[in-house]
């Protein structure tokens, strides 16, 4: 399997910031990029007196993504206050769940397909509610050392998903962060901007060697400051090296190694020591005394389960199982999301082509979307008008690369099938002008007929471009049954 002589252990928790337009406990707006400081309010800054409010909107976001990841939802669930000092945290404390979390016991199916691939389920711990901090905006550049607060942040509801420690290489981590982003696409909880800061990554990293005095661990290390699925790539795969360096080095040293918190550099793709990590007895957790627990019924879970919709994994056995495209061709509709997907469902029932479907959608209309950087709702041939081109090419009207030509008209001048051929002056040869036509040509290749009689019926291929200088409009399916016609007459 693999040629390492360790085992890497990597578990994820990932901060998603929840598509609301209200923030957890107040009714601030949550919109990015406003001016420093114009969103706050006496309960987001933490003002005397002022008391809390649950967005139930965020909790049914959260639910929804919850139930979307096979969690459990309990019927009870509770707030914590989590103790920490920090400029950006005006209350002092962060609101947060710990012991009795809104969610827990789920797991995420990837696919790793570097090399084989095969399908692995990935554990969910937990997934909890909490509030998301200020930004401190450290300002070195002006020479000031200035550093300023925008509190615009503080209270936005955040869903914190942490996975159980089963991932075994920087690719299935990736594979996970690409799987889940996709699934939160799907259920349009969040925009998933990781520059915006809407998907936010720890890493959770050690190692596990099986050495002659038995199975030893090297302390876990959490990564921070990841910005990217790059990064988080890089940063594991330097930091288990590093990981094994120092233990080639220093051994493991008995006793107690606390968790240490490293950042990753993206200039210099290395981690560096941060500080030792908090134990949560550190963060002195316990209930918020100005929030009432929250109490979930099963009919509310139902209801959000109902909402749910059909996910990335389901879709793709649906697309293999009723249109017979592959497994790759599943991969490649779903991973671009659910309107693409309706846009190939449409067009596929319209056609009755499936196959023929992807290819094109693969083909053509994912290579233009690209090239202009569209979406498939910006994308200007709809999906019927796609879908009577390839009946017009799966009924012998028009051959592939005519219908090429066709469809060019249709992106660039927007006309629809029978317009556009019209424009590029295709019309049906009939069979009296096709027949003389190849009569014509047999005339004119005595050693194709030839060859034909002698059983190289593939012969007749070198009529075919002979045919379509003579009149772009015929068809080579029907020049090759003519011509092997005629000659079987003779
Ligand atoms: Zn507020
Ligand atoms: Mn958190």
């Amino acid at each position: 399997m693999s040629d390492q002589p360790y085992e890497i252990v990597i578990g994820l928790e990932v901060h998603v910031q929840l598509r609301t337009r209200t923030k957890l406990f107040c009714r601030c707006s949550t919109e990015f990029g406003q001016p420093a400081n114009t969103q706050t309010c006496p309960v987001c800054t933490g003002q005397p007196g002022s008391l809390p409010v649950m967005n139930r909107d965020a909790f049914q976001l959260s639910m929804k993504t919850a139930l979307a990841l096979n969690c459990q939802i309990p019927e009870f669930t509770r707030w914590d206050r989590k103790q920490y000092y920090y400029p950006d945290l005006p209350k002092g404390y962060q609101i947060s769940q710990y012991d009795l979390p809104m969610s827990c016991d789920g797991w995420l199916e990837i696919c790793e397909t570097q090399g084989e691939s095969s399908e692995k389920r990935i554990g969910i711990i937990r997934a909890h509610l909490e509030e998301d901090a200020g930004k401190s905006m450290h300002d070195e550049a002006s020479g000031r050392a200035d550093s300023r607060i925008d509190l615009n942040r503080t209270g936005t509801p955040l869903l914190e998903i942490v996975s159980e420690p089963d991932l075994r290489s920087a690719a299935e981590a990736r594979a996970y962060l690409d799987e889940l982003k996709l699934l939160l696409q799907y259920l349009d909880v969040s925009d998933c901007n990781m520059q915006e800061g809407s998907l936010r990554v720890d890493a959770n990293v050690n190692l596990h060697l099986d050495e002659p005095s038995g199975l030893i661990a090297t302390p876990i290390v959490e990564i921070k400051n990841l910005n990217s699925f790059r990064a988080v790539e890089r940063a594991l795969e330097y930091e288990s090296r590093r990981q094994y360096e120092v233990w080639l080095e220093q051994g493991v040293k008995k006793g107690d190694i606390p968790k240490q918190t490293r950042g990753w550099d993206d200039q210099l793709e290395v981690t560096r020591a941060q500080r030792h990590k908090e134990e949560s007895s550190d963060y002195r957790y316990f209930p918020d005394p100005d929030l009432v627990p929250v109490v979930v019924t099963p009919d509310e879970v139902e209801r959000v389960r109902r909402s749910v919709g059909e996910l990335p994994a389901a879709l793709r056995s649906r697309l293999q199982a009723e249109y017979g495209v592959s497994e790759y061709d599943a991969n490649v509709i779903v991973n671009q999301g659910r309107d693409f997907v309706a846009y190939f469902v449409e067009v596929a029932d319209a056609s009755g082509d499936a196959k023929r479907t992807s290819n094109w959608i693969q083909q053509e209309i994912l290579r233009r979307m690209n090239e202009l950087q569209i979406s498939i709702r910006q994308f200007p041939v709809d999906a019927v008008d796609l879908a009577s081109l390839i009946q017009a090419i799966a009924t012998g009207q028009l051959d592939s690369s005519r219908g090429r030509d066709v469809f060019g008209r249709m992106f660039e001048q927007g006309e629809a099938v029978t317009d556009a051929m019209q424009s590029l002056g295709i019309v049906n040869v009939d069979e009296g002008s096709l027949r003389s036509l190849c009569e014509d040509l047999l005339a004119e290749n005595p050693r194709v007929v030839a060859e034909v009689k002698e059983g190289k019926e593939k012969a007749v291929g070198a009529l075919i471009g002979q045919a379509k200088r003579l009149n772009p409009n015929v068809n080579p399916s029907e020049v090759r049954a003519v011509c092997l016609e005629l000659i079987s007459q003779q």
